[in-house]
This record gives C-alpha cells, sequence and structure tokens, in this order.
C-alpha cells in the first residue's frame, strides 16, 4: 500500500508505464520548456538582493548566479528541450534544480549577519516554482524535497542563521514541501486516470473501428448474396412461366372443350382445376420476378398521359370473378374523379390496384363489400382508395405488411394463400411514381389502402373535385 502511494501507480505494467510518462511528458513539454528558460532570468534578477544584503559576498554572489547557475540552468533547459531522450526527464530536472539549490545552500552557509535570516526563503521559493512550474512527477518531487531539506539542514549548524529564524524557517519549510508533496500528487494522480481514460477510450473507438469494418464487410457480403438471391429468383422465375404458359394454355383448351368433348367429365374437371391452379402460380411467380426486379432496380416503368376513371374500372373488372367467387361486392363509391388523366405506368397502376382490391375480397366476409374511390390530395395529387370491412389489420402489422413476405396476425387464421408481396409491390410501383402507399385500418371493423401520385402526374379540367356526390353504383 505504501510503495502503491509512494509510486502513484495506477499502469501496474511498465510497458503502460512508460507510456503514461512519455505522453504525460508531450503534453508538459512546452509549458516545462518555457518555465527552465524564464526561471534564470527571475534567478539572475536576485542580483539586486545580493547587491544590498549580502555585504562583503555580494561580488562572488553576484558572479556565481551570472557566471555559473543561469547559464548551467539555461543550457540544461536547452538539453531537456532537445535531449531529453538521450539523458532522461527526471535527470535533467534533476541538474537543472540542483544548480540553483546548491548555490542558494552555500549562500545560506556564508552569508552573515541580517542576511543569514533572509537567504533560506530562498529553499521555499525554488521548491515551490518547482512545483508549481516543472510539474515533476510525483516520485521525483519526494526525493527532490528530501534532499533539498537534508543539505540545507546539513549546513544549518555552520551558517550564522539566528534560532528563531531557524525555526520560522523549519516552520515553513515543513508545511511548504508537506502541501507540494500531496498537490503533486494528486495531480499526477488526476494525470494517471486521465491518461487511462484516454487510452480506454482509443480502445474502444479502435474496437468501434474494426466492428464498423466488419460490419460493412457484412454488408458488402449480404448485399451481393441478396443480388445473388434476387438474381437467382429472377431466373427461377423467367424459366417457370414459359411451362406455366403452357399449362395454363393447354388446360383451358381442354376446360373449354375447345377440340370436342372430354370424356369422362371428371377430366373436365381436373383441367380446370390445373387452369386456375396454374393462374394463381403464375400470378406468384410473376410477383416473384416483379419485386426480385424491383431489388435489382430492373423493373421498367413506361409513363405516358391515360384516362384514371378508365384505368380503375379496368382494375375493378379483372378483380370481378374472384369478388363473385367470394360473394363479396365491389362497389365503385363517390367520390370519383372522372376526365382526370395521369402520366404513369397504366398497367402497373392497375396491376397495384387489383393487388389492393383483391386483398380487400380475400379478407372480407362472404356478403362484404369493397368499396373503390378516386379523390384529390389536399397537396393537388390524387389518390385511389380502396375500402373493405373485413378482418382489419392491427397497428403493430401496419408498418410490417408492406415489407416483402410479411403478413398480419389476423390473415392466418384465415389461410388466405398469398406470399405477402403484393403490397410490397405496390409500394414499389407507388414510390417509382414518387407517391406513396397508405394504410388505415381498425382490427375487425376496416381497412382502407391507398395510393397516392404527386401532383406533377395529375392533370385535371378544373374544379373536378366539386363532382356532385351521386352515391354508390355496384359494377360488380
Ligand atoms: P398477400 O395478400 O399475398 O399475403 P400482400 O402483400 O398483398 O400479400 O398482403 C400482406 C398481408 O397484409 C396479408 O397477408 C394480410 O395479412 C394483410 N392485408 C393486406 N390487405 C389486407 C386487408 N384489406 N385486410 C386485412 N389484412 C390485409
Amino acid at each position: 500500500m505504501v510503495s502503491a502511494i509512494f509510486k502513484n501507480r495506477l499502469f501496474q505494467e511498465p510497458g503502460a508505464e512508460r507510456e503514461f510518462v512519455q505522453r504525460n511528458h508531450r503534453r508538459k513539454t512546452k509549458s516545462r520548456v518555457f518555465f527552465m528558460y524564464a526561471a534564470p532570468i527571475a534567478y539572475a534578477a536576485h542580483v539586486i538582493l545580493d547587491f544590498f544584503v549580502a555585504g562583503d559576498h555580494a561580488t562572488l554572489f553576484i558572479l556565481l548566479r551570472l557566471c555559473l547557475v543561469c547559464p548551467g540552468m539555461m543550457f540544461v533547459a536547452y538539453l531537456f528541450n532537445h535531449h531529453h531522450r538521450r539523458f532522461g526527464t527526471d535527470n535533467l530536472i534533476c541538474a537543472y534544480l540542483m544548480l540553483p539549490t546548491l548555490n542558494v545552500i552555500y549562500m545560506c552557509a556564508v552569508v552573515e549577519g541580517m542576511a543569514a535570516d533572509v537567504y533560506p526563503f530562498g529553499v521555499m521559493i525554488i521548491l515551490y516554482c518547482c512545483s508549481a512550474f516543472i510539474l515533476p512527477s510525483f516520485r521525483f518531487m519526494v526525493r527532490y524535497s528530501v534532499v533539498f531539506l537534508a543539505l540545507f539542514w546539513a549546513v544549518f549548524p555552520y551558517s550564522a542563521i539566528s534560532f528563531e529564524a531557524a525555526v520560522a524557517h523549519g516552520f515553513f519549510q515543513i508545511m511548504g514541501t508537506a502541501v507540494n508533496i500531496i498537490g503533486v500528487y494528486f495531480l499526477e494522480l488526476t494525470e494517471r486516470r486521465q491518461h487511462a481514460n484516454e487510452i480506454n477510450l482509443e480502445e474502444m473507438i479502435s474496437d468501434l473501428e474494426t466492428s464498423e469494418r466488419n460490419i460493412r464487410d457484412l454488408y458488402h457480403e449480404a448485399k451481393k448474396a441478396d443480388r445473388a438471391k434476387g438474381e437467382f429468383l429472377a431466373v427461377v422465375s423467367h424459366e417457370l412461366r414459359t411451362p406455366m404458359n403452357a399449362i395454363i394454355g393447354f388446360s383451358e383448351i381442354i376446360s373449354s372443350e375447345m377440340l370436342g368433348k372430354v370424356q369422362p367429365v371428371q377430366y373436365r374437371e381436373y383441367a380446370q382445376h390445373i387452369h386456375s391452379s396454374g393462374q394463381q402460380l403464375l400470378h406468384i411467380i410473376n410477383d416473384i420476378l416483379d419485386l426480385s426486379r424491383a431489388e435489382m432496380n430492373k423493373i421498367e416503368f413506361v409513363h405516358r398521359e391515360f384516362d384514371l376513371s378508365t384505368a380503375v374500372r379496368a382494375a375493378i373488372v379483372s378483380c370481378r370473378e374472384n369478388a363473385r367467387e367470394a360473394g363479396v361486392s365491389i362497389l365503385q363509391v363517390e367520390p370519383f374523379l372522372h376526365d382526370v388523366s395521369v402520366t404513369g405506368d397504366e398497367a402497373r397502376i392497375v396491376q397495384a390496384l387489383v393487388n389492393i382490391i383483391g386483398n380487400g375480397i380475400k379478407f372480407s366476409n362472404t356478403g362484404g363489400q369493397v368499396e373503390v374511390c378516386t379523390a384529390f390530395t389536399v397537396d393537388g395529387g390524387m389518390k385511389l382508395l380502396v375500402t373493405d370491412y373485413g378482418i382489419g389489420i392491427s397497428p403493430e402489422d401496419v408498418e410490417q405488411i408492406r415489407k416483402p413476405f410479411q403478413q398480419a396476425e389476423s390473415a392466418f387464421s384465415r389461410n388466405t394463400g398469398g406470399l405477402g408481396l403484393g403490397l410490397a409491390i405496390c409500394s414499389i410501383i407507388a414510390e417509382a411514381h414518387g407517391g406513396k402507399l397508405n394504410i388505415e385500418s381498425t382490427l375487425g371493423e376496416r381497412t382502407c389502402v391507398s395510393l397516392e401520385l404527386p401532383e406533377v402526374l395529375v392533370r385535371a379540367p378544373k374544379a373536378l373535385d366539386d363532382t356532385p356526390d351521386i352515391g354508390l353504383a355496384e359494377i360488380a
């Protein structure tokens, strides 16, 4: 414990201790060197004291100060600034301080009369300046103070200092030295803690940099793998489409008995099943192909101006068969924009609308209804809204279901099929037009999905938004 306090150590490893000493030295070098060059000037100024107080010794004292001690201090300061690695920091500080120290002690020993009581003040000045400006290490400060005071009191019996002055100097020297040592101890402790924190911080930064590099590598790997997956899906989907079209085409020919009666009659039903299953499969394949193309930025959008209401009706018509089978009606409701043109990829917008209406049908109860309307948005764009009153979506699922392959909890109990790609593709289509897909839903009550398009794509005759409300129009 005592040795730990004496060494003032936080770093048990010699390497870490060396690192601390070097870094600490680098931090203090400028102020130390400045003081080391400035102190001899202050020391030289004391010739005034010698001149008035030292009596017969004045000339010798002045010569010693100006010709030996001050130049010596300057020289050591030079060595400290330029060659501290070679000679060692503590050694040079020691040599630097010993010059005025020995000089003061010598002067204290030989000076006579009243001056003998005055010169010991020099001891205190050197000690204070050392701790305040040279900022030595704690170990050095302890050793130096002990040596300095021991030398001073060793010559005390030969000096002409009065007993009272000796008691006063002794008291101040002990108190001053104790304060110096404690001060330097806590200063160094703080420096060591600061150094330890810096090292920790540097380690953390380097760890973070390594992690960042690893994450970046992993990210690139993942991107590469993702691209490979996308390409694989695109190729597979593309290859599956050709035989799928053959299956759908031939099963349709058989089920519609285009080339003559099919016997027995069950074969015709089987062909119908093959046909509808084939279409479902083709739909899924097309979705996967779209998604992988979108991920590779390979979807091409053909923008041209088209009539909005015609596109909406086309979407509704293509969902009619599904709606009939599910016992759900599709209603075109007000507000509904007429004579509005939109610039965009008509086929893709119809595809998005078919997906959204298809979901409305899928997740409605038999006898339910899906409402389709179009309206202007407050910022001059327009939106296509599809509302159903089916199972709804919980708030937690609303954001999730926009992502590919995500389905809401509520949909599982329905077992409605689907891969969870439809809304992801709708989002891609909306974003490719500079618009967005909004989903609002109340679980068990209603779901409203809207596809918004920006103002720049919409061209409408004036005052169209004042279209009178003409009620519900069932078209499916
Ligand atoms: P799919 O319907 O093929 O699974 P979608 O991306 O179109 O894929 O939809 C993702 C999920 O979002 C659906 O599985 C369903 O859980 C939920 N969902 C979408 N539309 C509705 C809706 N109108 N009502 C209730 N849930 C819906």
